[in-house]
């Protein structure tokens, strides 16, 4: 067996070893539930992890006002908006090697109807291989395993001979405010990382790029009455219902086959308008005051959001005029303002993920272009870091009875550790 070989085996087998603690961790950290805006349980779980993986920690608070100048900046979405990010950096890493971060986020997004998951989100459970919780999948599962990779390397004496980073942030799900505060962070102390893995729950494929995120609302202000005279009143839930389909329209438009960006090749339909919540009225009897939509969108990489949200609301208040009797429209925009972006997948750290991932499985990663937003757009575009996720199987995520596969992380474990070796390089840690 070659050297590189023999790292393989008695790094799987440290890994392995740590089957249980992984797990533990994991639990701990996904039942400190972490929605968005209340991160700081699982902060406090993820920075007992960190210590005692050998990182020294530093907060790094999310002040929003002081961000939004920063053309990645979104505005804050009050009821959801987080601390503080752990931007913690390993100790005992050499200064030769290259560098890497390790970034992840800690929220996670609503459980819906706690009654209708087999068991409640938050009293986790392993079955069949799977581990399951609110979060476990997105994104719990691949922090920890990366997390467990580098344990494993102390494990076997090696340390990273480059700077490892490991940042684990708030606010991910609803604007990517936290990762941008560590990036402001790494510009103003002048700090360089040579390349930043987001072990995200894609399924160990490498991800090669990722749509643009926007949140917007639509709020209609209508006329009440009494229904026994509905005619009388100006009902804004049925005009929201009226835009709603207009703007179906636009996403008609924005998709394949009117609408085609090479990242997405063959896929049917990779710009989701989504209509995500919906508020207004008072009771049956009364034709309502008001109603408020709030919605997502997905642009193409490329695509300025600035000048997306204008053809948005532009086709919004032509909706709203067509109506006989147009309600008052106010359009707001809480949550992402999120471009899009391409991985190159001929970058130096694209290439050595894909051979670890290959050292570990036997054939080569897929790449997986995202029709979702992650904080891989803030390292690449807000700070020029070569980025990616590669992160654990997942099911589920953001719907009923998620889990993530253990064997899976195990996997991730494994491959976050060779490319640590290969990309940092190891050197035999101080007795
Ligand atoms: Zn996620």
């Amino acid at each position: 067996m070659d050297d590189r070989s023999t790292l393989k085996t008695r790094l799987a087998a440290a890994i392995a070893a740590r089957r249980g603690a992984m797990l533990a961790t994991l639990k701990a950290v996904v039942e400190a539930r972490s929605f968005s805006g209340h991160e700081e349980a699982a902060q406090a779980v993820m920075r007992r992890e960190l210590e005692a993986a050998g990182f020294a920690i530093e907060s790094i608070p999310v002040f929003p006002t002081a961000m939004t100048g920063n053309p990645l900046y979104s505005p804050v979405v009050k009821e959801l908006h987080g601390c503080h990010n752990l931007l913690a950096r390993m100790t005992a890493a050499g200064s030769q090697g290259r560098s890497l971060m390790v970034s992840g986020h800690v929220d996670v997004v609503p459980t819906g109807p706690e009654a209708l998951w087999q068991t409640p989100p938050f009293a986790t459970r392993t079955e069949d291989g799977w581990f399951y919780g609110r979060g476990a999948g997105d994104m719990k599962g691949g922090l920890v395993a990366a997390l467990t990779g580098i344990r494993a390397l102390a494990d076997l004496g090696l340390q990273p001979a480059g700077p490892l980073w490991f940042n684990t942030v708030v606010e991910e799900e609803c604007t990517g405010n936290g990762a941008l505060a560590t990036v402001e962070h790494l510009k103003q102390h002048g700090i360089r990382i040579d390349a930043m893995l987001d072990p995200e729950p894609f399924g160990e494929s490498i991800m090669s790029g990722q749509v643009g995120t926007v949140w917007a609302q639509y709020i209609l202000t209508g006329r009440p009455a009494h229904a026994m005279e509905a005619q009388k009143g100006l009902n804004p839930i049925e005009a929201a219902m009226h835009v709603w389909r207009r703007l179906k329209e636009v996403e008609a438009r924005w998709n394949p086959p009117h609408a085609l960006h090479p990242l997405f090749g063959g896929h049917p339909h990779p710009l989701n308008f989504n209509l995500g919540k919906i508020a207004g009225g008072e009771w049956a009897s009364s034709v309502p005051t008001t109603c408020r939509v709030d919605f997502r969108f997905g642009i193409y990489p490329g695509r300025d959001p600035a000048e997306a949200k204008r053809e948005v609301e532009a086709a919004i208040r032509a909706a709203v005029a067509e109506l006989p009797e147009p309600p008052r429209c106010e359009v707001g925009y809480e949550g992402f303002h999120a471009p899009g972006c391409v991985v190159d997948l001929d970058a130096a750290p694209m290439r050595l993920l894909a051979a670890c991932h290959t050292e570990v499985n036997g054939s080569p990663p897929p790449s997986y272009a995202a029709t979702g937003t992650t904080d891989v757009r803030l390292f690449q575009l807000g700070a020029g870091i070569a980025s990616t996720c590669y992160g654990p199987r997942a099911q589920r995520i953001h719907a009923l009875d998620e889990c993530v596969e253990i064997a899976s992380m195990e996997r991730v474990a494994l491959v976050y550790a060779l490319f640590i070796a290969g990309w940092c390089g190891v050197e035999a840690a101080a007795p």
